[in-house]
């Protein structure tokens, strides 16, 4: 059974995007590996929140990703900060990880232009955090965006790094999850390609939206002055409208709006109606989900002290073997 892990920024609300993109494929993945997901809190001081804030988006992805169905039982799911021993092969890391290195890595750049007021250590040092709760269990695999494919690369580095210094073979070399399907993207409904949090908040759909929330976003979403010349090309809002009625709407719906587009007489306010209350449709389990969820303390206590308890007899193996090669030894 192969060893994946994967981590979750605790940065607000899912959208239809993260869904269909990543979480369903996480909880496909459950099944035939042995799962680490872990919710990157420390990872996420970099930008230093309110300690209640900390909690509540902590909170916030653990009920979330549990609604989306997250199986504790099958994978081990936990919270960062209840593993020390990240912290620790952190530091051991770091030793070994080069200021150089460190600087020319894109993530890093980008965050001196984009925040010149708070460049701190946490951020130089982000690739050596994330390749310790990589290799802390000894990952094989990693679901990786394209934004984390350079910092995949560098936990290569500090492995082999760390196995070449030491002369062992102890860390497996982690290399990217691949799906093995083309990955699916859920357009905007701001008329770009990609739903995505963004300033603009009516551009996604949240899981956890109402019914009203979700009416209101699609009325307003981007469309054109149609009906349009069907032999034109069509609008970008337009095309999103209709891939996003194939997602969540029947054949039947989808060949309807299809027919009266070609028809020139397509009433954008008809479709979007329709779309509402399918996503609506959709998400519902989910929201649901997540109410009672987020009001169960017990059972949220008990699943987070069930993965730290299951993610930390994985690390302190580790650690304690990492200390054997280094030669921390007792008298
Ligand atoms: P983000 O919160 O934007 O970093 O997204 C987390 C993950 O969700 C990404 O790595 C993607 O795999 C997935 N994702 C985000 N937005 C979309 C989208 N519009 N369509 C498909 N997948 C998405």
């Amino acid at each position: 059974m192969k060893i994946v892990v994967s981590g979750i920024r605790p940065t607000g609300n899912l959208h239809l995007g993260n869904y269909f993109g990543a979480i369903r494929n996480f909880v496909k993945m459950q099944e035939e590996n042995h799962c680490f997901f872990f919710i990157a809190d420390y990872h996420s001081l970099t930008t230093h929140p309110t300690p209640a804030d900390l909690h509540g988006n902590v909170k916030t992805v653990l009920v979330e990703f549990l609604a989306c169905g997250l199986d504790p039982e099958k994978a081990t799911l936990y919270i960062q900060s209840d593993l020390p021993e990240t912290a620790e092969l952190y530091l051991l890391l770091n030793m070994n990880a080069y200021i150089g290195e460190l600087e020319r890595c894109t993530s890093f750049k980008e965050k001196i232009r984009t925040q010149p007021q708070n460049v701190n250590a946490g951020l130089l040092t982000y690739p050596t955090l994330m390749a310790a709760d990589i290799i802390l269990h000894k990952a094989h695999q990693v679901p990786v965006g394209k934004d984390q494919e350079q910092h995949l690369e560098m936990t290569r580095t500090f492995a082999n790094r760390f196995n070449r210094l030491y002369k062992t073979d102890y860390f497996p070399e982690p290399v990217a999850y691949n799906f093995g399907e083309e990955l699916i993207k859920i357009p905007g409904l701001d008329g770009t390609t990609k739903m995505s949090k963004s300033d603009n908040e009516a551009s996604a759909i949240y899981l956890a939206d109402s019914p009203e929330t979700i009416r209101k976003k699609i009325m307003k979403a981007v469309t054109d002055s149609g009906p349009v010349d069907p032999e034109q090309p069509r609008s970008q809002g337009v095309i999103n409208l209709f891939s996003l009625l194939s997602f969540f709407s029947t054949h039947e719906t989808v060949s309807h709006f299809e027919d009266h587009y070609r028809a020139g007489t397509i009433r954008y306010g008809d479709l979007k109606k329709q779309l509402a209350e399918d996503i609506i449709r959709f998400t519902a389990p989910f929201r649901e989900k997540m109410l009672s969820l987020a009001s169960d303390q017990d059972y949220l206590r008990k699943t987070t002290a069930l993965g730290a308890e299951k993610a930390r007899e994985s690390a302190r193996k580790t650690i304690r073997e990492v200390r054997e090669i280094i030669g921390f030894k007792p008298f």
